[in-house]
């Protein structure tokens, strides 16, 4: 017999949309490659060009700004390397926005975070108030639109208004945001925001950096001249229609939000009911609807992913969320949260088609691996 699998992991990647899937099989017979001038070459241009469109609404962005790359990774790792003097981020980061940030030679300045994983504003602004200017070159603020772990959202429009103040880029990873909070990029005053198809039920391995019109950033895969220049390489037409696709859905999701903040809300209730010592992290901050991130003073967070996953009910560690490794992720470790916690965070992370069952599943699992296995040891 099989079982019932509860997939509460969407934060890691999102199922495939039928939309997407649909796009991308069609476009998979498409012959053509989109730098020909003939019909069939013609035609995948075209698919492209409606995907572009569809992305750049989904984040309030002009079409002609959206550059299709291989992820987020690529996207994050492109505006890493821009020749910055200076890079402004916080842990809360990404990986694939701190290590090439780190890597890249820029001089990094930490962003200070309050205990609830929000960026200190009023900090910042003092810091850069007290900042050396830079004698040449130029400055990049990196702020995250949602954490991955935390779902917790960051000020980015503010943080922007004050960075600009001071002439330094302000690049936002949107990853985690995008179709689930509403993105405008000209609202937000930033230069550059990447985003991942994954994310919102489209193929893994693509994704998008938009750069703002004028906005200054040499490309960072260079030959062939695609994507006007700034970004080389046949394009993938199949992946790139299913973003498109994906795209389309995700914006109608921004409505069911407010469901799925309720049925995420009924799940940390009902997992506090099973265990009062419930730690929920960033509840006193604005979260994306579907995040839960938690812990359980004294259980191991590999612990408890193993023995839901038992259960049938796929999560997350907090502590292993980003990376693979063992041991206290950047984004807990700027929240400075006590290790006992930092080392019990698990996420569960809800889609739009997370069901009130899935719910109730994952609710006898959790009582099962944690109320019940204490009492059966
Ligand atoms: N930024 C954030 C916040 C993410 O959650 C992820 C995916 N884990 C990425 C960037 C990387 O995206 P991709 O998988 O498309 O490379």
């Amino acid at each position: 017999m099989t079982q019932t699998r509860t997939y509460l992991d969407y934060n890691a990647t999102a199922p495939l949309r039928p939309d997407a899937r649909t796009a991308m099989i069609a476009a998979l017979d498409l012959k053509g490659n989109a730098s020909s001038v003939h019909a069939e070459g013609r035609e995948a241009r075209q698919v492209i060009e409606a995907a572009r469109v569809a992305v750049a609404q989904l984040v309030g962005a002009r079409a002609a700004d959206v550059v299709f790359t291989s992820g987020a990774t690529e996207a994050n790792a492109w505006v890493a390397a821009g020749g910055w003097r200076r890079i402004y981020l916080s842990g809360l980061e990404h990986d694939s926005v701190r290590a090439p940030a780190a890597a890249s030679g820029a001089e990094i300045v930490q962003l200070p975070v309050k205990s609830e994983g929000v960026i200190d504003v009023a900090a910042v602004a003092a810091l850069l108030a007290d900042a050396q200017p830079l004698a040449d070159g130029r400055a990049l603020m990196c702020v995250q639109a949602a954490n991955n772990e935390t779902g917790v959202i960051q000020p980015v429009a503010e943080l922007a208004a004050l960075a600009r103040a001071y002439g330094i880029a302000v690049q936002s990873d949107a990853v985690q945001a995008a179709g689930r909070i509403a993105l405008d990029c000209a609202v937000l005053g930033i230069d550059f925001l990447s985003i991942s198809a994954h994310k919102i039920g489209g193929p893994k391995g693509m994704g998008a950096l938009v750069l703002r019109d004028g906005a200054a950033l040499k490309p960072l895969v260079r030959g062939g001249g695609q994507e006007r220049g700034r970004r080389g390489g046949t394009e993938n037409v199949a992946a790139i229609a299913g973003f498109g696709a994906a795209a389309r859905a995700a914006l109608n999701d921004l409505e069911l939000q407010s469901a799925i903040a309720a049925r995420r809300d009924g799940l940390a209730s009902a997992l506090r009911a099973q265990t009062p010592e419930l730690v929920v992290i960033g509840a006193g901050a604005d979260r994306l609807a579907n995040t839960l991130c938690v812990a359980l003073p004294g259980h191991a967070a590999e612990t408890l992913v193993i023995r839901l996953d038992l259960a049938g009910v796929a999560i997350s560690a907090g502590s292993a969320c980003s990376s693979g490794k063992v041991g206290v992720s950047a984004t807990l470790a700027a929240m400075k949260l006590p290790d006992e916690i930092a080392k019990g965070a698990v996420r569960l992370s809800l889609g739009s088609d997370t069901t009130d069952d899935d719910i109730r599943r994952a609710v006898n699992a959790w009582r099962d691996s944690t109320v019940g296995a204490r009492r059966a040891a």
